[in-house]
């Protein structure tokens, strides 16, 4: 049996764009799925616009979407010499020619076509020129087939036409030997063996171009799959008036690499109605025939839904390394107010407790991290709306009666904390509540936290006390 081999194939002129990061995911699925080779190669030929950053912003980009690579990172432009040889070839088998006509010749042409309102076309004047003038700079151009169709089959739009009198005579080297786009990409698909091209759709107009140069060459032609690209809620191509677009602003943002590629798999293809899919799981259901022909929308509120559900599947000791670069740029100099001083570290139980707290309420690591802020900061600020529902007088006087019973208490802990604050208001005849709140305004400055007995076992005696003491006064303050 064959080996499937696909290829991922960006051209390396900004960063990671998300679909790009879709059709390397669409690429390395069905590698996988098939036991196949998934091979990276870089499309640097455009010297002008291609730098190494955006090399860069590549390969981080995969790495941390977990899309390795069997081959390469191969570079086109250091495979100059293939490409000539394989012009070289076209040129003794008769497929290609010496083309003279200079820059201001073809411009001439193609004004005169303009203002003759025709699509320009090269109109072939070297095609079958028997001289070869020598000094003269020429550029090689592919002799296509002037008449019949060329068709794409194209695994996920079908039978696709092509008429061969529509498609020019296209240059392949430049008169400074430099190789072109589509004829580059021929023959890197050729020499590395894939079997198939799996791209986006606004490639499927270079396809047709594509084959007949296979065909020229008496290879085998791939078999292609062409996938709609993502659209905006608008239904116009995503761009950044939709959505951030590059794959690493979805990592600065906090959200988990399973959670982006699992939403990434879902635009333009599907399993039955399953949303929720582990990599393995999408490993194992990934075919073309699940990839759709019409474009998935993006939707930025069903990735903070998949977000939210690997957040809260996620192991705390990984969730912990992943946070504290977080935390560690909001709230420096970082450590666990039970341990001042001491530097925090993924491995602290302390931290996979807050963690572990958190990691249900929220939808990315940056929501974690804003919302554990009153274990980092010296005082918190009071929500405005919570401290005028809560911070009545009354709830100042509570406060201060409960405060000694917190400073007498030895076992700093949930049990006798949430035993006391009972007995506390048992004995006053209040509700657990109007005690209860006004320490969480106190503690967290809002009126929503986890657990409360929790937040002030993980706070620690004295800020616990410190921040009671501050609300006190703020309330008895406002009079
Ligand atoms: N280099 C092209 C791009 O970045 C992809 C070419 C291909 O997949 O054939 O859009």
């Amino acid at each position: 049996m064959e080996t499937i081999r696909t290829r991922f194939a960006p051209s390396p002129t900004g960063y990671l764009h998300i679909g790009g990061a879709r059709t390397a995911l669409f690429n390395w699925l069905f590698a996988r799925h098939n036991k196949g080779v998934f091979v990276l190669r870089i499309e640097d030929t455009d010297a002008e616009r291609s730098t190494p950053e955006a090399i860069q912003a590549i390969i981080d980009g995969m790495t941390w979407l977990g899309l390795d690579w069997d081959e390469g990172p191969f570079y086109q432009t250091q495979r100059y010499e293939l490409y000539q040889q394989y012009a070289q070839k076209l040129l003794e088998s008769g497929k290609a020619y010496k083309c003279y006509c200079t820059q201001q010749e073809l411009e001439q042409k193609r004004a005169r076509a303009q203002v003759e309102g025709k699509p320009f076309g090269y109109d072939r004047t070297c095609r079958d020129r028997a001289d070869q003038p020598e000094n003269l700079p020429f550029t090689v151009r592919f002799k296509a087939p002037l008449d019949g169709v060329t068709t794409v089959h194209d695994l996920v739009q079908g039978d696709v036409v092509f008429p061969n009198a529509e498609l020019d005579d296209l240059i392949i080297l430049r008169s400074d030997g430099s190789p072109t786009y589509n004829f580059c990409v021929v023959v890197d698909d050729v020499s590395m063996n894939i079997t198939h091209v799996i791209r986006g759709n606004d490639h499927l107009s270079n396809t047709p171009k594509q084959i007949q140069m296979y065909e020229a060459m008496d290879f085998p032609v791939p078999k292609f799959a062409h996938i709609p690209l993502i659209l905006g809620q608008d239904k116009a191509k995503l761009s950044k008036r939709h959505a951030a677009t590059s794959v690493l602003s979805y990592r600065d943002n906090g959200y988990l690499p399973e959670a982006l590629v699992n939403f990434l798999a879902r635009l333009g293809w599907s399993h039955g109605d399953q949303e929720i899919f582990t990599l393995q799981e999408m490993v194992e259901a990934f075919t073309l025939e699940g990839v759709g022909k019409s474009a998935g929308v993006f939707n930025a509120d069903k990735l903070l839904w998949i977000s939210q559900h690997y957040l809260k599947a996620a192991p705390l000791d990984r969730l912990a390394g992943l946070l504290l670069p977080f935390l560690a740029e909001k709230y420096a100099p970082l450590h666990s107010p039970l341990t001042p001083g001491e530097p925090l570290t993924a491995d602290s139980p302390w931290l996979h407790r807050v963690i572990q707290l958190q990691q249900e309420r929220s939808r990315t690591l940056v929501e974690v991290a804003d919302a554990v802020h009153y274990y980092f900061v010296e005082q918190v600020q009071y929500n405005e709306k919570a401290a005028r529902k809560t911070f009545k007088p009354a709830a100042a006087d509570l406060l201060s009666a409960f405060l000694p019973i917190l400073e007498e208490l030895e076992t700093f802990d949930v049990a006798h904390l949430e035993e006391h604050a009972r007995i506390f208001a048992e004995e006053n005849g209040i509700q657990l509540g109007d005690i209860a709140q006004p320490i969480r305004v106190a503690l967290t400055g809002g009126a929503g936290s986890p657990g409360l007995f929790d937040v002030m076992a993980l706070l620690g005696k004295p800020l616990v006390i410190a921040r009671i003491q501050h609300a006190i006064a703020w309330i008895r303050a406002q009079g």
